[in-house]
């Protein structure tokens, strides 16, 4: 809890990630302004330069990747009241993941060369799947309607609960045209909506940046998209894409892996 009177702490941490989802609350411009009124940053290593050696409200953007960061995110728990998972490489692995379906070595070669020595390097996982933090803001990069509203959450002590419908809702809401009609793959019917549905508004298709959907039906999905289907409009998609089930599963890698693995093992047993 701060001392009556003071403003909030606000500290900003990465871990392994491109640093997108920090730029991206950048971008909220006058809104930052007004939050600066009632929030004091004082680490932000991407907007200013400095350290400081406590903070009532951090937010987390990156995967973990080394054993080393398992100690640091685990410090910055204990160390905030409030953690907020920023993007989608803290809250569900996102492209970082992607190493995770090849053995280490293998891609250790790939990036750095045959040369390569030894790293710190562990399969990557979300913040999320080592420490409980307290809100969520799911995308790549984290999306800015929502960053905005979980701001809102945080300084007015109300929770922050994901929303569990799919993308197609709110394409649905928006009155977008399905991008299926026009025979493109869209993985917006089992992935998680709160983006106000952008990239189908813009005529692309959803790529699942936000994650699956709670319980979502992945094997219904992965054959809906493909050739096995019998659905008139996903005939489109199959005729142009000739896609394999194979195929469908790769394009739910991007972000997914994470999941799709817990799913392949509670397959197993
Ligand atoms: S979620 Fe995407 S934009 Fe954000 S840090 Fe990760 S890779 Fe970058
Ligand atoms: S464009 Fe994608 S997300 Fe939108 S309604 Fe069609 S399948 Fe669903
Ligand atoms: S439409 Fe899909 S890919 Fe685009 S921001 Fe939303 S969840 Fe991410």
């Amino acid at each position: 809890m701060t001392d009556k009177g003071q403003k909030p702490r606000i500290a900003f941490f990465d871990f392994a990630c491109c640093e997108g989802c920090q730029l991206t609350v950048l971008q909220l411009e006058e809104k930052l302004l007004d939050l600066l009124q009632h929030v004091e940053v004082v680490e932000w290593r991407e907007a200013m330069s400095g350290k400081a050696d406590s903070h009532d409200i951090a937010f987390c953007e990156g995967s973990i990747t080394r054993e080393a960061d398992v100690q640091r995110i685990k410090t910055i728990r204990n160390t905030a009241n409030t953690v907020v998972g920023l993007g989608s490489c803290a809250c569900i692995g996102c492209h970082n993941a992607l190493k995770n379906r090849w053995p280490m070595e293998d891609v250790v070669k790939v990036v750095y060369g045959s040369e390569a020595g030894q790293l710190d390097s562990i399969p990557a996982r979300p913040i999320t799947s080592v420490v409980n933090v307290d809100y969520r803001i799911l995308g790549c990069p984290a999306s800015l309607p929502e960053i905005d509203r979980v701001i809102k959450c945080i300084l007015t002590g109300q929770e922050y609960p994901l929303p569990n419908q799919p993308v197609c809702v709110e394409c649905k809401l928006n009155d977008t045209l399905c991008v299926l009609e026009k025979g493109e793959v869209c993985l917006g019917p089992v992935t998680r909506c709160g983006c106000n549905a952008i990239c189908t508004a813009y005529g692309d298709a959803c790529h699942g940046c936000r994650g699956l959907m709670d319980e979502a039906n992945l094997m219904a999905a992965v054959k809906v998209l493909t050739a096995e289907q019998l659905h008139p409009i996903m005939e489109v998609v199959a005729r142009r894409y000739d896609v394999g089930q194979d195929q469908v599963r790769q394009w739910f890698t991007m972000y997914n892996t994470p999941d799709l693995q817990l799913k392949e093992e509670s397959e197993q047993t």
